[in-house]
């Protein structure tokens, strides 16, 4: 089977240090593997998307010597697909309608702590047996079921996580009418034929959500590797929305450099200097994301070295 990676970057502005971490790594793993690298704009959230930014990554990718098979998907075109699968999940019984508001489920939990990687609140099953305010508009949730559901990471290991007791019932289409990213990412994952999520830390703890749809779909589960993610020096991760430091295009070859000392790869400092081509020749043949193995997090210094 041929390898199928990909990169899923929200435009939610510029490309910055931390997804460009993640583009590479993911990159690195399919060219190293002789396979393909899909391009997916997720403008799935049009109330949090940029202007212009999808425009902005993808030209970041291709002055930094990316390439990418095939035409790049965008998931504002996938609406379809989504409600289809959701129409599926309600029609199996797999999914209900919940009229719950977040202030409701709020002021319920207020006292428990929150999930360390998402504002959503552990859903207490209110809407199970039918909405409880069936005049409002609902979401649509998941019924998940008691148990443990186990993710064998690439890079991260065995990593389980009790999706009903420590998120529960999750919403796959919100009650504004989106579909929920962790649906999304499903099917686009699939229809894309994506063998191997190649992503960022900081989603490691959606995984066992995500592996939980794979399987009520009926849809093959990808092999998954979770790279560490970028912190500035306090510790807090690097975001597009928090306004981290844009890509400086006039240097492709010291960013792309620059992300691969970030994922240990050791690359010699004269590669700095060399051609952008000569960079990628190296990076795929020396490629070892063992070296990676466990991490889940690591700072730079925001700020570049000269040359
Ligand atoms: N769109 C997500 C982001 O930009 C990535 C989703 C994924 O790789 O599954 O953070």
């Amino acid at each position: 089977m041929t390898y199928r990676g990909r990169f899923a970057p929200s435009p939610t502005g510029p490309l910055h240090f931390g997804s460009l971490v993640a583009a590479v790594g993911s990159y690195l793993y399919a060219r190293q593997a002789g396979g393909e690298w899909l391009l997916r704009i997720e403008d799935l959230d049009s109330p949090r998307e940029v202007p212009g930014s999808a425009d902005s990554i993808i030209r970041t990718l291709d002055t930094l010597g990316f390439e990418w098979t095939g035409s790049i998907l965008r998931q504002s075109s996938r609406r379809d697909a989504y409600e289809a699968a959701t129409q599926r999940l309600l029609n199996n019984e797999q999914a209900f309608h919940c009229s719950c508001t977040r202030s409701e489920l709020q002021a319920a939990q207020s006292s428990e702590v929150r999930l360390f990687d998402t504002d959503e609140l552990r859903y207490p099953g209110w809407c199970r047996l039918g909405p409880r305010a069936p005049e409002r508009k609902t979401a649509v949730r998941l019924f998940v079921t008691r148990g443990e559901t186990a993710v064998t990471d690439l890079l991260q290991g065995r990593f389980t996580v009790d999706v009903s007791a420590e998120v529960g019932d999750f919403v796959i289409r919100r009650r504004d009418g989106l579909h929920a990213y962790q649906l999304a990412v499903v099917i686009d994952d699939a229809f894309q034929g994506i063998t191997a999520v190649v992503r960022g830390a900081d989603l490691l703890h959606s995984t066992p959500r995500q592996v939980i749809l794979h399987r009520m779909l009926n849809l093959v589960v990808p092999d998954y590797a979770h790279l560490p993610v970028v912190t500035d020096a306090n510790g807090i991760k690097l975001s597009k929305s928090a306004g981290a430091a844009a890509i400086d295009i006039d240097r492709p070859t010291g960013e792309v450099w620059r992300a691969l000392e970030f994922l240990q790869q050791a690359p010699p400092p004269e590669l700095r200097r060399a051609g952008l081509a000569t960079l990628w020749e190296w990076a795929i043949k020396h490629w070892q994301p063992k070296r990676l193995n466990g991490q889940r997090q690591a700072t730079i210094r925001v700020g570049r070295e000269d040359g």
